[in-house]
């Protein structure tokens, strides 16, 4: 069954007695090349090119999938993971995807929303250690409190279980996460990726790749969290792995303020969390000028204004 053939996709919803939901964001793949790309680039990693079906995970790592519909990308990943796990919101796509996944032994599905599920536990009881990948064509309603969920189950100083996160979202959005600092599109969801790991936009897709046809251009991006943990991406991070998560969790407070005001300037928008005197100064050792908005600022000088607030503190 060509789960992304028009008429297939009509008939199987139709038997099953549903139509795609716009509360739920459904719009269902409908180029079979795109959930195979997907997949693709998921299993092989950055600078995939077209991905594809050749080329399987390495040995062990399993993969996330948030919201099957009725399963295309599914089966692809099916054929390339170890293990998977989709987990689907809508009650009544669950008889389907037995149906559309019957032969895919390796794949489990449960009926929940991914919002009222702890990554960590969900991830542990059916994955134990695994390393795993997240992969999903997004409902565009909650695609950035999905990735702040993610990011959020991070933890600094671990060499992260999740290894990346490949999702097809906005082509706006995929414009904001790959955002160098200080463009129009660079945001706070743009620092708060660049403090977990590298994003990347790997193709766009267009509107009438997907059933229904949704009023924008959608693209696929890429983030690989960073492989062991932050250390490795930032410089001379304390080795102390209880201070480096206070120290990353100050960094992610501050780009919450700095963004929170965006307009202001850093030494103002940061006042509740800094005083105005210290973020001066954190400025200036930095090298940087001290009337610069957040807006300018990467993830890595976010970490090094922390340190010198933290550093300052710790001196006291
Ligand atoms: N993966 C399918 C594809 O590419 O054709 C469907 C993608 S559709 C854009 C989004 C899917 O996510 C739908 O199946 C929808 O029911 C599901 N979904 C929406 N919100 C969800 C949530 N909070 N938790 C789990 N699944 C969700």
């Amino acid at each position: 069954m060509n789960l992304c053939n028009l008429s297939t996709v009509r008939e199987l919803l139709d038997r099953y007695g549903l139509a795609p939901r716009k509360g739920f964001g459904q719009n269902f793949l409908i180029n079979p090349d795109v959930p195979a790309r997907i997949a693709g680039s998921s299993a092989l990693g950055f600078d995939c090119g077209w991905g594809g079906a050749d080329s399987t995970a390495p040995e062990g790592v399993c993969a996330l999938e948030i919201g099957p519909g009725i399963g295309a990308m599914t089966r692809e990943l099916s054929g390339l993971f170890e293990k998977v796990l989709a987990v689907e919101i809508d009650r009544g796509l669950i008889p389907l995807l037995s149906e559309t996944l019957e032969d895919c032994d390796n794949v489990t599905v449960i009926n929940e929303d991914f919002m009222n599920l702890s990554l960590k536990d969900l991830l542990r009881e059916n994955f134990g250690d695994s390393p795993v990948r997240i992969c999903a064509n997004l409902p565009y309603y909650i695609t950035s409190p999905i990735l702040m969920a993610v990011l959020e189950a991070y933890k600094p100083s671990e060499r992260p279980q999740v290894e990346s996160i490949t999702v097809l979202v906005q082509n706006e959005v995929a414009d904001r996460l790959c955002a160098e600092a200080g463009s129009n599109e660079y945001g706070s969801i743009t620092a708060a990726v660049n403090l977990c790991g590298e994003a990347k936009k790997l193709f766009t897709v267009p509107a009438g790749c997907f059933y229904p046809a949704p009023k924008v251009t959608s693209a696929v991006v890429q983030i690989t969290l960073y492989k062991n943990g932050v250390r490795a991406a930032f410089d001379s991070l304390p080795e102390d792995d209880g201070e480096l998560d206070k120290l990353i969790a100050l960094a992610k407070r501050l780009i919450a303020a700095a963004f929170a005001q965006r307009r202001k300037t850093l030494t103002n928008a940061l006042s509740s969390v800094s005083p105005k005197e210290k973020t001066e100064a954190a400025l200036e050792a930095l090298g940087l000028r001290t009337d610069i908005r957040g807006e300018k600022l990467s993830a890595k000088d976010f970490v090094a204004i922390a340190k010198y607030i933290r550093g300052d503190d710790n001196d006291k």
